[in-house]
């Protein structure tokens, strides 16, 4: 095992259950590999059922422990994790960056907006209020906000920490208690902020970690009783089964799934800094993100002048190598990741775009990881695969668009709709295009520029609920009404 990791017991790093690690009931380990070059860098245990049910009720009795806890006590707490999550950030982004693959200056950065979510929650722990209601003199009727109790949070693999801390801060600052299962491929951050919230003075059990599969940890998490909501970050089809067990047990699910989200370039916009902008939009993380840019709706009269900044930005600012080199891209996550990326390259090329850069596997020195050059499609269709399904790689597509209207049809036409940039210099034609776009987030003239204090989540099949911000805390709280006499 990497150094990194030395804190974990040997053979590998347990799940982190009720204040310590414990070895998996299974007695087995997943092997967990850098993707910059292929080689094991950590073993994390293989959960099941049984390790399932050790977390849940370790977690029920943290609950009851955090209820006697007071409501700006566990403010104070939740502002000690971010201090801590800061006082150890380098070796965070080390360990992030060794599973992910993402170059440091990203993964530091995720640590920081970690340690942020924690700081936004805390100031938000005594301010939970409920309401008095004016119905009928004779009665008091009120209002309180109250937690679930045990909570599950299952996160990928392609924002370890970030996606975690976006869930378990609000759910902690809410009252619940938490058991993750984080990704598979990605899991030494999760284990690394349970430890902390012990260190933080939090009880025992408040946040336990199973590691594992989905179909093993994952899927008996969902189904167990005592689990009271679901926070899920993830595919559709992964957040497709995880909503028919919440249906099947009658409780709130909040999902954040894919995108292929459109961003459409008008003719009068400013065709220098949008494409300066389309290019981290495409290609931070190596384009393994939900909100990613992939879908390029460009109107006709510039799509050559905006074809060829974009792929000389890509040019001048756009170096791969292992996530430790700090490159603008690193390797996509799996081998897996990178075949997939690479069949919808073969997709894109049958049915007629064509393939203006890229398109490949990097070799030489970086044949060893999941490297692959970054890629972009012109002359394409929204109707092509390319332009339908999420990628989760480097490969963007352009379309053109004759008014307003057809790019508006073909950004709305799409099974996704998790967020959308629109560029012009018209601030009253951006406003028709923000008001009429299916989708959770808009950015005007500018893509991402967006912090953790404003809500975010999807459309259609993007997702249900909302995440971040103050609308982050509905998902953790639930509404008693009490009506008295006397
Ligand atoms: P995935 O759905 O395969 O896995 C996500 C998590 O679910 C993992 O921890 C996995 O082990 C677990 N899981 C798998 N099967 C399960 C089951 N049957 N029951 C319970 N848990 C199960 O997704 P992925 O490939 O790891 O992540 C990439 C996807 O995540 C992309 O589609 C991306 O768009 C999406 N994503 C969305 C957001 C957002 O905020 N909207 C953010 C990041 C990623």
């Amino acid at each position: 095992m990497n150094e990194l990791y030395s804190w974990a017991p040997s053979p590998g790093a347990g799940h982190f259950i009720d204040g310590r690690f414990v070895t998996p009931a299974s007695g087995a380990y997943i092997d967990c590999l850098d993707p910059a070059n292929g080689q094991v860098v950590m073993r994390i245990a293989r959960g099941g059922s049984l390790d399932v049910e050790h977390a849940v009720a370790s977690a029920a009795e943290g609950f009851k422990a955090w209820q006697a806890v007071k409501p700006y006590r566990r403010g104070q707490a939740l502002t000690r994790v971010a201090f801590l999550l800061r006082e150890h950030a380098e070796r965070l982004a080390q360990i992030e960056t060794l599973d992910t693959g993402h170059p440091i200056t990203r993964s530091r950065r995720d640590i920081e907006t970690s340690a942020r979510y924690f700081e936004f929650y805390a100031g938000i722990a005594d301010k939970i209020h409920g309401e008095v209601i004016p119905a009928d003199l004779d009665y008091l009727t009120y209002t309180q906000r109250e937690p679930f109790g045990v909570t599950a949070q299952i996160v990928p693999w392609n924002a370890p920490l970030h996606q975690l801390a976006r869930g378990v801060a609000p759910s902690l600052a809410a009252g619940n208690a938490v058991v993750a299962k984080p990704s598979e491929l990605t899991s030494g951050t999760a284990l690394e902020l349970a430890r902390l919230i012990i260190d933080a003075g939090m009880p025992p059990g408040l946040l336990n970690v199973v590691t594992g599969f989905g179909a093993e940890v994952g899927q008996p998490l969902c189904e167990h009783d005592a689990v009271r909501q679901i926070t899920f970050t993830g595919s559709v089809e992964t957040g497709r089964a995880i909503m028919a067990i919440a249906a099947r047990r009658i409780i709130p699910v909040t999902t954040e799934l894919g995108g292929k989200s459109p961003f459409i370039v008008c003719d009068d916009a400013d065709l220098a800094v949008a494409a300066k902008a389309a290019v981290p939009a495409l290609f931070t993380l190596s384009g393994q993100t939900c909100s990613a840019g992939t879908r390029f709706l460009v109107q006709r009269s510039i799509v050559e002048e905006f074809t060829a900044r974009f792929i000389a930005e890509t040019r001048a600012t756009v170096t791969v190598g292992p996530g430790k080199e700090d490159r603008m891209m690193g390797p996509l996550a799996s081998e897996q990741q990178l075949a997939m990326a690479l069949h919808y390259v073969e997709a894109g090329r049958s049915e007629g775009a064509t393939l203006a850069m890229g398109g490949a596997r990097l070799g030489g020195e970086l044949s060893g990881g999941y490297f692959m050059e970054p890629t972009l499609f012109t002359n394409a269709r929204n109707d092509m695969k390319i332009a339908r399904e999420e990628i989760f790689g480097p490969v963007g597509v352009i379309i053109p668009f004759d008014d307003d209207a057809e790019a508006l049809h073909m950004a709305n036409d799409s099974e996704f709709g998790l967020v959308a940039g629109i560029w012009t210099r018209d601030f009253p034609r951006a406003r028709r295009f923000a008001n009429a776009l299916e989708c959770g987030q808009v950015f005007i003239n500018n893509y991402r520029g967006v912090g953790l204090e404003a809500p975010f989540g999807g459309y259609k099949h993007s997702g249900l609920g909302r995440e971040k911000g103050l609308e982050g805390l509905r998902s953790y709280l639930q509404t008693k009404t009490i009506i008295a006499q006397g």
